[in-house]
């Protein structure tokens, strides 16, 4: 890796009217040549200048996730958040004039065909009528993001965030996860007044933009921006059935077994966090030591991460401790300038950490594996395939979990399963929250934690928050970050955990064949969409009549 180290690099914040003056040029270049090299070329210094752009995005927003207290950091991030739709608004000018004929049959030799139907999406998601509303949409999602990285949440003696006190969350004493879960929801009905007025804010805003692109709603707008190609809203309505059909009475029986291995009467919220009365297995020691037994683990998974893991360690591409300030949730960024991706996370002691750990250096091989892919936008896949590389990569990497765990190992394996299944309700149940909520976005902040109560009794139907704040109102959606920054993300993860599942079941009858199939996967980057992508791994799309069915089947027989 011939790239420099994390702080090492840099990119100038860029200059409106400069950028401006650059992309006039490249337009006018295109417009010079219907075809033949001046046209590539124009093309290759767009690509080039796109690459540039986004790396400086990325960086900025890298740097205030890791302190949001930083003012310097803040107001580069607020910069970014203004400039991220002009740039976008520049894209769109470009792509539409190379989606015009004779152009667009002169490119698709050089950018191929899904770069093509990328830029249809991308045209039909943005005007620069909305360019205003797309500055404060970020700005509002910032609100969120900054407002939960502020708690302060005093939980046995310590003071933790909302990613900290997982560790408590996770306590085999009752009492203390109890505990934990009540100040936890205590902080968000605190705070519920202000969580519910910048949500309203978001979705009015957002159903507005889906106006003015022409549509009833949001929704069609959502699609598009997620890039979904090859699959719409109606499938995915038909999924989130067969998940209620096949997985949700397999949850509700993992949930009484759980019930029963905790030996309490009546599983209550605080109990769903701990799997066994044996606690929760937790990794054996810290970041630095995970971070060398990482190495052993992703050499024995093979197929190049052990290569690929060594150049993040050296460059310093892993933020991976707890620190005040720093923003919650794990992610993983690709600084195109570079050609290196970069993970960030906090660990907190817990199993998620060799979860988050396993799931974005999944998400990094892939970029890594494609960062050479021309043009920039078939780098990454749409959000549904890249979850498959980050969540099979902790499947991949499960047989090898002694590392982490020890004796506790087996166990971690079974409970990892098992949390795999019981998300999927849960996450359709995001999803379908929020369709409910854009279809109806005169509600009231009310009726929007009724319309919760009402997905949480289809899909997560034995719920039970005891004397809880906030929740039993219809109030845990809050928690959930992707609601407020990435609306309609959710379903991807569920879609790509039963691709997932898919490659557990492989890897136990054949461990090689199902590791080439995943490197070729990451090999091949976005340059196809979700489900051909899928289905040309060798795996079954989810969408697939009958694909949770036997996925669910396989899951049993695991499970004994
Ligand atoms: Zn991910």
């Amino acid at each position: 890796m011939d790239a420099p180290r994390f702080s090492e690099l840099a990119v100038e914040t860029p200059d409106l009217p400069a950028v401006e003056a650059e992309y006039a040029e490249i337009a006018a270049a295109i417009e010079r040549h219907a075809r033949g090299d001046g046209l590539h070329d124009a093309v290759r210094r767009w690509d080039a200048l796109r690459t540039r752009l986004e790396t400086w995005l990325s960086l900025a927003r890298v740097h205030f996730t890791q302190d949001t207290r930083d003012a310097a950091a803040r107001r580069e991030r607020e910069r970014a958040d203004e400039l991220a739709p002009r740039f976008q608004g520049l894209d769109v000018g470009v792509m539409r004039a190379l989606l015009a004929e004779p152009r667009r049959s002169a490119l698709s030799g050089l950018v191929g065909d899904q770069a093509l139907a990328l830029w249809e999406c991308a045209v039909a998601a943005f005007d620069p009528v909305i360019e205003e509303d797309k500055v404060r949409e970020a700005k509002l999602a910032a609100e969120y993001t900054e407002l939960m990285a502020s708690a302060a949440l005093p939980v046995n003696g310590e003071v933790c965030n909302h990613e900290t006190i997982y560790r408590f969350l996770e306590d085999p004493d009752r009492a203390v996860r109890r505990e934990a879960q009540r100040v936890r929801w205590a902080w968000f009905a605190e705070h519920g007044e202000r969580l519910d007025a910048i949500y309203d804010a978001l979705v009015r805003l957002r159903h507005g933009m889906g106006r003015k692109l022409g549509h009833v709603d949001y929704l069609p707008m959502a699609y598009q921006q997620m890039l979904r190609i090859d699959y719409g809203a109606e499938d995915v309505a038909r999924y989130r059935d067969a998940v209620r059909e096949h997985v949700v009475p397999l949850a509700a029986e993992l949930r009484a077994r759980q019930a029963r291995r905790l030996g309490v009467d009546r599983l209550v919220f605080w109990d769903e966090f701990v799997m066994d009365p044996a606690g929760n297995p937790k990794p054996a020691g810290d970041r630095a030591w995970m971070v060398e037994r990482a190495r052993e683990l992703f050499s024995a998974v093979g197929g190049g991460l052990r290569e690929f893991f060594d150049a993040m360690v050296e460059r310093d591409l892993l933020d991976l401790d707890a620190r005040e300030g720093k923003a919650p949730g794990g992610y993983c960024d690709f600084f195109g300038a570079y050609r290196v991706p970069f993970i960030f996370a906090s660990f907190s002691g817990t199993k998620r950490d060799a979860e988050v750990f396993t799931h974005e250096m999944g998400h990094a091989f892939q970029v890594w594996s494609s960062r050479d892919a021309f043009p920039f936008d078939v780098i990454w896949p749409s959000m549904d395939a890249c979850e498959i590389h980050s969540m099979s990569l902790e499947f991949l990497s499960a047989p090898y979990m002694e590392l982490f765990f020890g004796d506790d190992a087996e166990r971690f394996r079974r409970l990892h399963l098992e949390q795999s299944l019981l998300f999927l309700p849960y996450g359709v149940a995001v999803d379908h929250f929020q369709h409910l909520v854009h279809e109806r976005p005169e509600a009231s902040p009310a009726e929007r934690h009724a319309l919760w109560q009402e997905v949480e009794r289809r899909y997560l139907p034995w719920r039970d928050y005891g004397d809880l704040p906030r929740l039993p109102g219809g109030g845990l959606w809050q928690g959930q970050l992707h609601i407020y920054t990435s609306p309609f993300y959710y379903i991807d993860y569920t879609l790509a955990g039963v691709c997932a599942l898919q490659y557990a079941a492989w890897a136990e009858r054949d461990r090689a064949e199902a590791l080439d199939s995943y490197v070729a996967l990451c090999h091949r980057g976005g340059t196809a969409p979700f489900q051909a992508l899928a289905r040309g791994a060798g795996l079954e799309s989810p969408l697939d009549p009958g694909c949770l069915e036997r996925v669910v089947a396989h899951a049993r027989t695991a499970l004994g």
